[in-house]
């Protein structure tokens, strides 16, 4: 009697343990369904706000004249390093990579140290006047694509679509018209693309800005001349393109032309003025964009 008693326990504890098994099995699956559910929903989210950072003027080079990039180098480490842990969709470079075109060892610099980004980031550069030369020629722009690749491109990520420009064939064509010629041709085509495709954020990256506070302000050295800009500016606004970001000014600016917001950025490497070296966390949501530039000392 106790024996079978035992057995009855035994069997019965086992008949628990299968029960409190299954039960337990589904509610793991039950709970891991939760799990992802919760995840997806984040993961919704984060999608929607999608944030880049924009980085500009690193500048190898700068702060010695060409004899050394100490400081920039510390700066830029720095900035790669606040990038991988703030995790942005993408980091765009809007130029002035080096202060020396075609400084094999300023190229070496900047190149060592964003290949520590992490490869989850993304890396968009662009060709600043210090990278191609003031004035352009065949030589100079092959370098650039030799050592970076196209100085002009779109990409997507998510819901942004980035076009990327050369300035520098807006500034000073002279020695290149036919290359400036054929930038702007591909950026109509470009634009009509984006439309067809029914891209909703179309942001645009150069490293001169069209304009720094008016667009009809007097040409200067900091802008694009005015014919051009004109020209430009109406190519945008006819696309619907709301957001041209851009350095070159070593410090930062804001302006605008109608519903379109030209983005002056202060540099990583060294700022003029009363500037302090840094870089701009973008969030592009469904609402809008919202930006802002942050100090070396103040990055969230
Ligand atoms: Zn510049």
């Amino acid at each position: 009697m106790r024996r079978r008693d035992h057995h009855r326990g035994r069997r019965g504890q086992r008949f628990t343990e299968v029960l409190l098994g299954v039960s337990s099995c589904f509610l793991r699956v039950l709970c891991d369904s939760v799990v992802k559910l919760g995840l997806v929903a984040l993961l919704g989210l984060s999608l929607a706000a999608q944030t880049f950072i924009q980085m500009t003027d690193p500048q190898f080079g700068m702060y010695e004249k060409n004899l050394g990039f100490a400081h920039e180098t510390d700066n830029f480490e720095f900035a790669i390093a606040t990038a991988n842990r703030l995790k942005p969709a993408f980091v765009v470079v809007t130029g002035d990579l080096v202060n020396q075109p075609g400084n094999a060892a300023q190229i070496a610099e900047y190149k060592r140290i964003a290949a520590k980004l992490d490869p989850q980031v993304r890396l968009f550069n662009v060709a600043g006047n210090h990278d191609v030369g003031n004035e352009p020629t065949k030589a100079s722009l092959a370098a650039w694509r030799e050592a970076f690749g196209p100085d002009y491109y779109s990409f997507r990520t998510g819901e942004i679509t980035g076009i990327v420009l050369d300035s520098s064939l807006e500034k000073a064509t002279q020695n290149v018209p036919e290359e400036a010629a054929k930038m702007e041709t591909w950026l109509r085509s470009e634009f009509e693309k984006t439309r067809r495709e029914g891209a909703k954020n179309v942001v645009v990256f150069q490293h001169i800005s069209f304009f720094l506070k008016d667009p009809d302000e007097p040409d200067q050295y900091f802008n694009i001349p005015r014919e051009t800009r004109q020209r430009y500016l109406k190519l945008l606004h006819e696309y619907g393109v709301k957001y041209v970001f851009a350095g070159h000014y070593h410090q930062n600016a804001d302006g605008r032309d109608g519903d379109l917001e030209m983005v002056t950025t202060g540099p990583v490497g060294m700022p003029l003025g009363k500037a302090k070296s840094g870089m701009r966390i973008v969030k592009v949501t469904a609402e809008g964009v919202s930006q802002q530039f942050y100090d070396f000392g103040a990055l969230p």
